[in-house]
């Protein structure tokens, strides 16, 4: 199989696995307990947690592990500042759009920072909505669909001196470009393990120091009382080793994901009809989300798939006879060209061969 879907997960690395295998076998000592094995499994989580820490530039004690970028972004809105207005990215991830959309129901105003049509946050809609008494904000980092990536930075250092709380979704930038805590100036930044080769189900909020956040669930003190429930250890182990290997890796990665989608992208430049999605530069090096004009999205996905392609469309409505992407949407992209949308995300074993053969065939579906 040619799998061009790491945007929607990847493979566990052997590695990582590996780093797993004794937590599910013979280390299964619950991590609370006093007795050496249930000691043993706690430093485990610990390591882990310095692990995840550096990948993302700040201290241990920052790090919540969660089940995953979904948890975390339902975690990073239960900060009790939210009293009365939020706003968020126009192309934010399901998981953050859904959750805002109950606040609403709850009486809560939601604003929009609007996107111009190649995904950037527009600066006019970013400054009309800061200037309004927001109590909290999200701007996502890369957006999982067309790979574009935002100036957090900037917008969080605005937001703050507003005292705003300024939340980013950096889970698909992880591990494919250098991700800052300290840096992007946020006070919540949410990880998630299985799109950076880690296993599913586990991921992190990061939390800065002396922010409040009230927990989902109640029960345990695990993870500060933040997030109680017995710990996932295998898997915290794994997306600690996950983030190590990325650390390590990130440069080689980068460069040669960025490599590929050149190469794809100059092929895609001589398919008639093919419109390639999001700012050219501000993108994810393994994100290329493309429209082709009169084409049938899903149909093409299908076709590939019997091929042995693994793609998506990015979205789960986005082809078919459904409705387009919210994100194409939001970046004023025509229906029918978003209708027939294909996302290649690129993976760190993926060859220039593969992406040759994705042309070749893509070119031959066309004709
Ligand atoms: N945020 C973004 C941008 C994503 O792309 C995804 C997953 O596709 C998530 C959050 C959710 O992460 P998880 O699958 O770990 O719940």
């Amino acid at each position: 199989m040619i799998y061009f879907d790491h945007n929607a997960t990847t493979p566990l690395d052997e590695r990582v696995l590996e780093a797993m295998m004794p937590f599910l076998t013979t280390f299964y000592a619950n991590p609370s307990a006093l007795y050496r094995a249930g000691r043993i499994a706690r430093s485990a989580i610990e390591a882990a947690r310095e692990q995840v820490a550096a990948l993302v530039d700040t201290t241990a004690a920052q790090v919540i592990f969660t089940s995953g970028g979904t948890e975390s972004n339902n975690l990073a809105l239960q900060v009790p500042a939210i009293k009365s207005r939020v706003a968020i990215s126009a192309t934010e991830h399901p998981c953050m759009t859904e959750p805002v959309m109950r606040l609403k129901h709850r009486g809560c105003a939601v604003e929009t920072f609007d996107v111009d049509t190649r995904g950037l946050i527009e600066q006019a809609s970013f400054e009309q909505v800061s200037r309004l008494p927001l109590d909290f904000a999200s701007i996502m980092l890369a957006n999982n669909e067309t790979g574009v990536i935002q100036d957090v930075a900037v917008y969080a250092d605005t937001l703050r001196s507003h005292n705003v709380i300024v939340h980013s979704d950096a889970v698909q930038a992880l591990g494919k470009i250098p991700v800052s805590f300290s840096k992007l100036k946020v006070h919540l930044l949410s990880l998630s393990a299985h799109k950076i080769y880690g296993p599913k189900g586990c991921g992190a909020l990061i939390v800065e120091k002396g922010l409040n956040l009230e927990p989902m669930q109640l029960g345990g003190g695990q993870e500060k009382g933040i997030r109680p429930g017995t710990e996932n250890v295998a898997a915290i182990v794994g997306f600690g080793a996950a983030a190590e290997i990325a650390k390590a890796e990130l440069d080689q990665r980068h460069d040669h994901l960025l490599k590929l989608r050149h190469r794809l992208e100059s092929g895609l430049k001589t398919v008639s009809g093919a419109v390639i999605f999001g700012h050219p530069d501000l993108r994810l090096p393994n994100t290329v989300q493309f429209g082709l004009y009169g084409v049938d999205g899903e149909m093409l996905q299908m076709q590939l798939d019997t091929k042995g392609i693994a793609i998506s469309s990015g979205s789960a409505c986005a082809s078919g006879g459904g409705k387009p992407s919210p994100v194409l949407t939001a970046m004023k992209i025509a229906p029918e060209l978003a209708k027939s949308a294909i996302r290649v995300s690129l993976g760190k074993d993926n060859t220039e061969a593969e992406v040759d053969e994705f042309l070749n065939r893509l070119t031959r579906f066309l004709l």
